[in-house]
């Protein structure tokens, strides 16, 4: 298999059709790859396709066509391989309300086949914080603590690969923290991590690469951090004793737009130039700062300009 990416999505197209109602194309022609080591995000709006997507990989929805390679297995010829390979938190919270985590991780673990000594049901309740709640029903379980549990239960057989469908959709915000920070874990350790989102601000802490989906189209696969750095160029506004004596030319990507006796206001590409350089020649100058303010393009500005139609 290919050394650096565990996944690789061909021509992928699924199209939802009942008799009687109009055909859905949920996703059309969707190339991608996912790098080994990396956290992955798939960002789009309800309806854009990501759980599609996610459950094609889970085999809970048929493609209509494409390939898919997941580890090195292909998803038409070794479907089983690749389910082994991935472990699927999904969208929904579905646990039974009177197992215990510890009961649940260990069915799981017997659905996998995974024989009693080979088991890691405590070693897996630490990771996801849970080892004090490991024999109480999960009926008792916050919010956080039910998709910390999710969590969990994808990790039972160990794969490579773990998958997050919109993971903190519905989770406190206070929790949405120790949910992160047990997805990082659980990367630092190794695993690839593939998510959906629609929080953008998460997706541009949390992610290496970032896909954007919307209607069902992939309209951008860049790093995040070209991504932020594709968007509308960062504006700083100084407030100054006197007239700062800089120009266009005096740094790559610089604009200035204004220039006054108490006012100095520009704009360039985040990934050009360093603030500390600007900041920097104004102190040259024997320019006093009083005061400065910025307009931080984000993540929503790509995404808002990527996914309106
Ligand atoms: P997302 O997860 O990005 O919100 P989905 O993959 O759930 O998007 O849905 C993508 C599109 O496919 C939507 O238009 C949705 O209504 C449609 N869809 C999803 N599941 C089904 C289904 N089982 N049958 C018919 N249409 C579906
Ligand atoms: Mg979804």
């Amino acid at each position: 298999m290919n050394k650096k990416n565990v996944l690789t999505v061909k021509n992928l197209n699924k199209i939802y059709s009942k008799k009687g109602s109009s055909r859905i194309e949920a996703l059309i022609n969707l190339n991608l790859e996912v790098k080994r080591g990396e956290i992955f995000g798939l960002l789009g709006p309800n309806g854009a396709g990501k759980s599609t997507f996610i459950n094609i990989l889970g085999g809970t929805v048929i493609k209509t066509n494409g390939e898919v390679n997941v580890w090195g297995f292909n998803l038409d010829k070794n479907p089983r391989q690749v389910r082994a390979s991935i472990g699927i938190v999904p969208q929904e919270v579905n646990i039974d309300p009177f197992f215990s985590p510890k009961n649940l991780l260990e069915l799981q673990a017997g659905l996998y086949g995974i024989k009693k000594k080979d088991r890691i049901t405590n070693s897996i309740l630490n990771l996801v914080s849970l080892e004090k709640q490991a024999n109480s029903y999960s009926r008792s379980l916050s919010g956080g603590m039910k998709r910390r549990l999710l969590i969990a239960k994808a990790m039972v057989h160990q794969p490579p690969i773990i998958i997050l469908d919109e993971p903190t959709a519905g989770v406190d915000v206070d929790l949405r923290q120790t949910l992160w920070e047990n997805v990082r874990s659980l990367n630092n350790q190794g695993v690839t991590v593939i998510l959906t989102t629609h929080y953008l601000e998460e997706a541009e802490k949390m992610c290496d690469r970032i896909g954007i989906l919307n209607n069902g189209q992939l309209v951008a696969l860049d790093t995040t951090k070209n991504l932020l750095g594709r968007i509308k160029r960062k504006i700083v506004n100084f407030s100054t004793d006197k007239k700062v004596n800089m120009n266009n030319d005096s740094l790559e990507s610089l604009k200035i737009i204004s220039n006054e006796e108490n006012l100095f206001s520009i704009s360039y590409e985040k990934n050009k130039i360093n603030i500390d350089t600007v900041i920097s020649t104004l102190k040259e100058q024997n320019i006093k700062i009083y005061d400065i303010s910025t307009d931080d393009g984000d993540l929503e500005d790509v995404f808002l300009r990527l996914t309106k139609n």
